[in-house]
């Protein structure tokens, strides 16, 4: 895939760059292995001031960056704004939080009073270079939910972000160094997937992580697990969104359109199969076609517009495909299914609802990344949770009841690295955040994700 920013809205390539070459990527390894060294024997209160300083700067600059983020992928204005607001918060969060969710240890006495110490305590050490793979869809979310974190930590970090957001990539990295981190501590490679493998398996770089599709997080950890490197991979999801019937039925179909349509489909955890018991399936199905009807699909840089196009052509055909198929074996459409009229150049799909989806159809299973949703009846709570867990996914799920005896059996037994009862999933800066099965592995945000880049070590003094 060429590196450029091609705007989905119109199709038009706007700016194409020159990938890194052999020897540019050569000189970004040198510099962030000598830079790790120095680096990991900063304070929690330099990294702290430097990550503010960052915060700052985006803060200051979040219009620019917000339309710059619309310009390549094609969310709504509105939402890059919140999305840039929330990387600053989450800065904030880590820079005042890191130093005591990375504190020294100190098993009780009375655990290790036979391990023959006088002392003993636990250290969170830095592991040095951290590879970060991240996708287009969160362009800024994601790779600072990665970045604050690790530098807080101590690491370093190397970005080899989307090909189709390679100015928001070289803003990432200019932020950092503007905000006054070393040279070398947090660095934008444009390059495609290509070199991915090399850079992984220098000795240089201890680790990776990965937000992306199956394929790619596969051929990463393949690599790593083959050099024995730790990774952390976030991928794909299809999470359940449950109704039963003591729900607020309206508020949930409400919440439903916009767990669905956030970002124009495409997140991971985007609520994408809804399961709806029968006694309220009707009305459900009703509201919440009414309200995926009723959304604006246009320019996302107009403030009136819910949803934009889809970031790449070849993730619509995608779409397109998967929608296709299903109807074609017999699925309903309650509405959408098809390219909205009036935007023949853009990669528009409209809001789509599809009922009697079958286990034949590939949409039942795959992660279908794009505003479209799929209508589940189910007779029981233990239909629920069967339907519910019927998929390789489990990152995240929404559950809507207001009786705690469900409530229990979910909690229970959903398959997911997130319940979210009466509400839609998001991600917190304090709340640890990733999935089980085909969704990956490790965790990302709060005290877990700032530790999953650190050598645990044991300290024992005689
Ligand atoms: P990819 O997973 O292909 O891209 C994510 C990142 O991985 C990009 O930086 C990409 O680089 C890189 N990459 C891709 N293949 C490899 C590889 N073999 N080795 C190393 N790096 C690799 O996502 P797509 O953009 O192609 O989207 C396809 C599907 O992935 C979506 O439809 C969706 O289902 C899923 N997806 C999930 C996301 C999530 O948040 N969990 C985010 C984005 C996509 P490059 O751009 O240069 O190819």
């Amino acid at each position: 895939m060429p590196i450029a920013t091609v705007n989905p809205t119109t199709g038009q390539t706007l700016r194409t760059f020159d990938a890194l070459d052999a020897d540019g990527i050569e000189r970004c390894l040198d510099e962030a292995a000598r830079t790790a060294v120095t680096y990991r024997r900063t304070g929690f209160a330099e990294r702290a001031a430097l990550l503010n300083r960052a915060a700052d700067l985006l803060e200051a600059e979040g219009e620019d960056i917000a339309r710059t983020m619309t310009v390549e992928m094609g969310k709504p204005l509105a939402a890059a704004r919140a999305e840039a607001a929330k990387c600053v918060k989450a800065m904030r969060w880590y820079a005042a939080n890191a130093e005591g969710l990375l504190a020294d240890e100190r098993p009780a006495d009375s655990d290790v009073r036979d391990a023959g110490a006088s002392a003993v305590r636990v250290r969170y050490r830095p592991l040095g270079v951290v590879l970060a793979v991240m996708p287009w869809n969160f362009p800024l979310w994601q790779v600072v939910r990665f970045a604050a974190p690790a530098l807080m930590a101590g690491n370093v970090g190397l970005l080899k972000h989307s090909s189709n957001v390679p100015q928001t990539a070289l803003y990432l990295g200019d932020l950092f160094r503007r905000a006054g981190f070393p040279e070398g501590c947090f660095q934008t490679l444009l390059i495609g997937s290509g070199p991915v493998e090399g850079i992984l398996r220098d000795p240089r770089v201890a680790a990776a992580t990965l937000t992306g599709s199956e394929p790619a997080g596969r051929a990463v950890a393949s690599v790593a697990g083959d050099e024995v490197k730790k990774t952390v991979l976030e991928l794909g999801g299809s999470d359940p969104y449950i109704v039963m019937p003591s729900a607020d039925i309206a508020r949930a179909a409400k919440t439903a359109v916009t767990a669905r349509v956030q970002n124009n489909g495409q997140s991971c955890i985007a609520a994408k199969r809804f399961i709806v018991h029968t006694d309220v399936y009707e009305e459900f199905a009703r509201l919440f076609t009414e309200g995926m009807t009723a959304l604006t699909v246009g320019d996302p840089m107009r403030e009136s517009t819910d949803v934009g196009p889809l970031a790449t052509e070849s993730g619509r055909a995608d779409v397109e495909e998967l929608v296709d198929d299903a109807v074609r074996q017999g699925a309903t459409v309650l509405c959408g299914g098809r390219r909205p009229p009036g935007h023949p150049d853009g990669w528009f799909y409209e809001p789509t609802v599809l009922a009697d989806v079958t286990p034949e159809m590939r949409i039942d299973l795959e992660e279908t990344f794009g505003p479209v949703a799929t209508l589940y009846r189910v007779g029981s709570l233990d239909e629920a949770v069967e339907r519910a867990n019927h998929t390789p996914f489990g990152l995240s799920s929404n559950v809507w009841t207001r009786d705690e005896a469900d409530l229990d059996r979910f909690v229970q037994e959903l398959e997911a690295g997130g319940i979210f009862v009466n509400g839609m999933t998001a991600s917190h800066p304090a709340l640890p955040f990733g999935g089980v099965k085909r969704s990956g592995y490790g965790r990302e945000l709060s005290g877990h994700g700032i530790r999953e880049f650190c050598n645990i070590t044991t300290v024992w003094q005689a």
